[in-house]
């Protein structure tokens, strides 16, 4: 028999069920469900709560990640509106990147890439796979969040091509749409483990996990608290990263005829962990990678994951996340980037 909270839940997926996302064009990428399951080691070394991850690791494409879900939508919008070639911009060692070059080879499209900084001298991690998946690199130099791309767009569009512009991060309504529909993945199966959490704690950096999730949340009628981890000292707009998140989950809302107006105080977003800022790697997120690999074999990356479980790891030592609670950490990817910081991580 259902108890409340599955009747609860249900009418939640109903509603979400009733939603525009069902109509929207999706092009199947990586597998799904993800798997999830308990860190029993780590939750015993830890001495807290019980601690769980989510492996969008694993979603299949390339090394895999959460760029994976956001893409099915985006591409599938993308292919709808007939493009024949993508576009995408990042860090030299962005994971987005990397799943949208590996979508692209897989669906036989050309992919331009438009890379903050120079080419090094040697490509590793993320920009070795970017290669070997066929992308084309352009190196923009200090333009590093995709200030060049409307001048390529129109060169390829002389050239007669079709291009699809894949937005940064993959944060737009589509990708954040892809979150709120992970949470109802995720819902299936805890319901199956007969399992509740009482946090979800997550890497946020461009917004569109963070705002799927919250308004995934809201439509589920759930009460975790979710936990993003900010990665960045600052937003990649000119204004406060929380702002950001805050639109993004509003017109994501209104995007899926969901009636909900968000507001700032509504989120959660711990800024308390970004150390010495966007990919510089701390004795934290060391920390973190090792126990997370010496204890469940499980690779976290210096960038995203590694300080998210860092901040997991801090909130369970200040008793934050408390003995008998039940904690998600939501692994988001990004482990090819181990390999770019070897001389940090390495112990010889
Ligand atoms: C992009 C990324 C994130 C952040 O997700 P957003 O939706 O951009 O906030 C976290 N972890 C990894 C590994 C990523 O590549």
């Amino acid at each position: 028999m259902a108890n409340e909270f599955e009747i609860q839940l249900e009418q939640g997926k109903k509603e979400f069920g009733r939603m525009r996302h069902l109509e929207l064009p999706r092009q199947p990428l990586g597998f799904f469900p993800t798997p999830l399951h308990e860190l029993a080691n780590l939750g015993k070394v830890l001495g807290g709560p019980r601690i769980f991850i989510k492996r969008d690791d694993q979603t299949g494409l390339a090394f895999g990640g959460n760029k994976t879900r956001k893409l099915e939508y985006i591409i599938g919008a993308a292919l709808a509106e007939g493009a024949d070639t993508l576009i995408t911009a990042g860090a030299i060692q962005s994971n987005h990147c990397r799943q949208t070059a590996a979508a692209a080879a897989s669906l036989q499209l050309p992919c331009h890439l438009v890379l903050g900084g120079a080419a090094p001298e040697i490509a590793n991690g993320n920009l070795l796979l970017n290669q070997l998946l066929g992308a084309q690199i352009h190196w923009a130099g200090d333009n590093r969040k995709g200030e060049d791309i409307p001048q390529l767009a129109q060169k390829l569009r002389s050239e007669g091509r079709k291009p699809y512009i894949v937005p940064y991060g993959g944060s737009n309504e589509l990708g954040a749409t892809s979150f709120v529909e992970a949470l109802c993945e995720l819902d299936n199966q805890t319901i199956a483990m007969q399992i509740e959490f009482d946090h979800i704690v997550f890497a946020s950096s461009s917004g569109g996990t963070h705002a799927g999730l919250t308004v995934g949340k809201k439509l589920l009628k759930k009460y975790y608290q979710l936990t993003g981890i900010a990665i960045d000292k600052v937003g990649t707009a000119d204004k406060p990263f929380i702002q950001q998140v805050v639109e993004l989950a509003n017109s994501t809302a209104r995007f899926l005829d969901a009636e909900h107006q968000f507001t700032a105080d509504e989120l959660h977003l711990n800024k308390n962990y970004t150390g010495a800022g966007y990919g510089e790697i701390g004795e934290a997120e060391k920390e973190a990678i090792r126990l997370t690999a010496q204890y469940e074999g499980i690779m976290l990356d210096p960038v995203y994951t590694g300080r998210a479980m860092a901040g997991l790891i801090d909130l369970i030592r200040k008793c934050v996340f408390k003995k008998g609670e039940f904690v998600l950490f939501w692994h988001t990817g990004g482990a090819p980037a181990l390999f770019e910081y070897a001389k940090h991580l390495q112990t010889m």
